[in-house]
């Protein structure tokens, strides 16, 4: 038999979803959700992950849910196609998550540079909460549960990847072939793996508040860009200007298409041409920006449209996830099965067992 072809892929619910999302993952689930190759697509919500590095904000990740679930659908994820599902509604996962625990060494997690990267970034080096440093084994159940083959996300979740492998080649290794290894799907091309900030930071993210989210306002989308960080030195538009860290020219190349020319700035042919211009100079960051504002608009108006159809049926959203989330659930239990099968946990449905045992004891 042929091996299925499963996607597995979700957001934490610390904020409203931003273009990094899309680009680095979402845009990528409609499309493979379009393409219908897939056998089963599952998209979570991970708030309990979230309540990680959140633990006093409860509030914020209980607020997120929707926020996300919305974003989910504006975007034209499908419910029909795609099992949209609630982590903590899935307990199997935290069953699975108790067991890797012990595949898995302190030093092993403490060299995950994504993890490093976002201990110094929220002041937890002196206090590290043991649920957010042992997050990639949480997130190897999430993966792992759905037997995901395939997992559509941005650069940071290299890591988390490579981690989820490896427990699965130990734990196959240990208590035979069971679990399925996923391979990473990364976006076409730098730009979209890892979305700078509109400040030029390294990374777009929900807690840096350097973001251009799906649901923003068209005012709201054109003044973010107007103030984007472009090249310092850039101060006259004859000067020569840079593109590498330049948030603008990343920007373009993740999301502009040949015919965005011919609609917004016929005196281009194309994006290569463009940036020949202003390394030479002569080109201001106005006309630039101006030009990504159209692009930006044309893309988020669909979507900010939709998301305010869904707005009107928020109970029918929560409806949605209760049903993926019991729907996600069957398919983790059974997973769970198998693992405490092959762990030699599933003491009271192994008849085998009980008649062996009845015996050595002398009583059959
Ligand atoms: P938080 O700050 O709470 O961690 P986040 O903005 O980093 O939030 P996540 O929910 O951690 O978002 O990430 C969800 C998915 O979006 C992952 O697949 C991740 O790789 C992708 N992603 C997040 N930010 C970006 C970005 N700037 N560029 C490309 N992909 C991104
Ligand atoms: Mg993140």
């Amino acid at each position: 038999m042929e091996k299925k072809k499963i996607i597995l892929t979700g957001d934490r619910p610390t904020g409203r979803l931003h273009i990094g999302h899309y680009v680095g993952s979402l845009r990528r689930r409609v499309e493979l959700q379009q393409a219908d190759e897939y056998d089963k697509i599952f998209i979570f919500i991970a708030d309990a992950q979230a309540l990680t590095d959140n633990i006093d904000e409860p509030e914020k990740v209980r607020q997120s849910v929707i926020e996300v679930a919305l974003d989910y659908l504006a975007c034209g994820i499908d419910p029909a196609k795609s099992t949209i599902f609630i982590q903590s509604q899935i307990p199997e996962l935290c069953e699975l998550t108790f067991y890797y625990m012990d595949l898995v060494t302190v030093a092993r997690l403490q060299r995950n540079p994504t993890v490093k990267t976002e201990i110094q970034m929220r002041h937890f080096e002196a206090s590290i909460p043991v649920g957010f440093f042992t997050y990639p084994i949480s997130q190897a159940a999430d993966i792992t549960a759905f037997k995901a083959t395939t997992v559509p996300v941005g650069e940071d979740q290299e890591p988390m990847l490579e981690q989820t492998r490896e427990i699965v080649r130990r734990f196959n290794h240990i208590y035979g072939e069971t679990l399925v290894e996923p391979e990473i799907l990364l976006p076409d091309g730098t730009a979209s793996r890892r979305l700078p900030g509109t400040d030029g930071k390294a990374k777009m993210s929900k807690s840096l508040g350097n973001c251009i989210y799906l649901s923003d306002t068209a005012d709201e989308v054109a003044e973010k860009v107007k103030g984007m960080y472009t090249d310092p030195t850039h101060l006259k538009v004859s000067d020569p200007g840079r593109l590498e860290g330049n948030a603008v020219f990343t920007y373009l190349d993740a999301f502009c298409k040949p015919e965005h020319f011919e609609r917004y700035l016929n005196e281009y042919p194309d994006l290569e041409a463009l940036k020949a211009h202003y390394t030479r100079g002569g080109l201001g960051d106005v006309k630039v920006k101006k030009f990504l504002t159209a692009i930006l608009q044309e893309e988020l108006t669909p979507i900010r449209e939709r998301r305010k159809v869904f707005e009107k049926d928020i109970p029918a959203v929560y409806d949605m996830l209760r049903k993926g989330s019991e729907a996600a659930r069957e398919t983790a239990a059974q997973t769970l099965g198998d693992v405490r099968r092959a762990m030699r946990i599933n003491y009271f449905d192994d008849q085998d067992l009980i008649r062996e045992q009845a015996k050595r004891f002398g009583r059959e």
